[in-house]
């Protein structure tokens, strides 16, 4: 496990699909599940750290792929943590419906390429306990974290944002493989929309980005914005 800021963590070798630890006084916070493999590594991080499965109060989802809920059931029947995430992300993640994709016709060559050679898996379903939407504010985590709709990658793909600490937690509305990235095209519905997401968390002016799939960026509001701007440029 590694500091981002004080209460706030990533584990170690998750293989794909980074998860964030968050400490506060009523027990911890999980962003994110990552595969099915991360569930045990997690579980013996957290035992590292010296805290038990049920000291996870809660797992926060920022949407139903299966590199960001693949442990979820693993996690849920360890620690018992309420499932939280966006009612239009529910059914994937339940496994009621397979994730969005978008149209083969719509994409680039590259990505059509991908998108025909390859299905992403579907993660096994895990009852989502809390709906939140746009606007809540999740007031027992790290002071009071904001959600913020940030679909396009997925319909109900959410961020989370602690504006006095100015820390993102982004999902895959960027990515940083090792640069800022789009997210993949190919399992990525609607990329318009994506955009626009991209635009309205670059408006928040994060300082820190803790992505979805790449390492942490610290003093990131600078290069987010050079990022967005060349995004919206085309
Ligand atoms: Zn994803």
């Amino acid at each position: 496990m590694k500091q981002i800021i004080p209460q706030v963590f990533t584990f170690a070798n998750l293989l794909m699909g980074r998860v964030y630890l968050i400490e506060d006084s009523d027990g911890l916070s999980l962003i994110d599940a990552g595969l099915a493999l991360a569930a045990p590594r997690i579980l013996s991080q957290l035992s590292s750290a010296g805290y038990a499965p049920s000291d996870v109060k809660r797992i926060l989802i920022t949407h139903g792929h299966f590199d960001h809920i693949g442990g979820l059931p693993a996690l849920k029947a360890a620690t018992g943590a309420q499932i939280i995430a966006s009612g239009i992300e529910r059914p994937y993640i339940e496994a009621k419906q397979a994730p969005a994709l978008p149209p083969k016709e719509a994409l680039p060559p590259m990505a059509r390429l991908m998108a025909a050679t390859y299905t992403p898996p579907i993660a096994k379903g895990t009852p989502v306990d809390r709906e939140v939407n746009e606007g809540d504010i999740l007031h027992d985590v790290l002071g009071g974290l904001h959600v913020v709709a940030t679909p396009g990658h997925s319909p109900g793909h959410t961020s989370y944002w602690q504006p006095q600490l100015g820390i993102l937690f982004t999902g895959d509305v960027i990515m940083c493989l090792p640069n800022m990235r789009l997210p993949i095209a190919a399992f990525t519905p609607d990329m318009a929309q994506s955009k626009r997401s991209l635009q309205k968390i670059a408006n928040l002016k994060p300082n820190i980005l803790c992505f979805g799939h790449g390492v942490p960026m610290h003093n990131a509001s600078p290069r987010l914005a050079a990022f967005a701007s060349k995004v919206a440029a085309g």
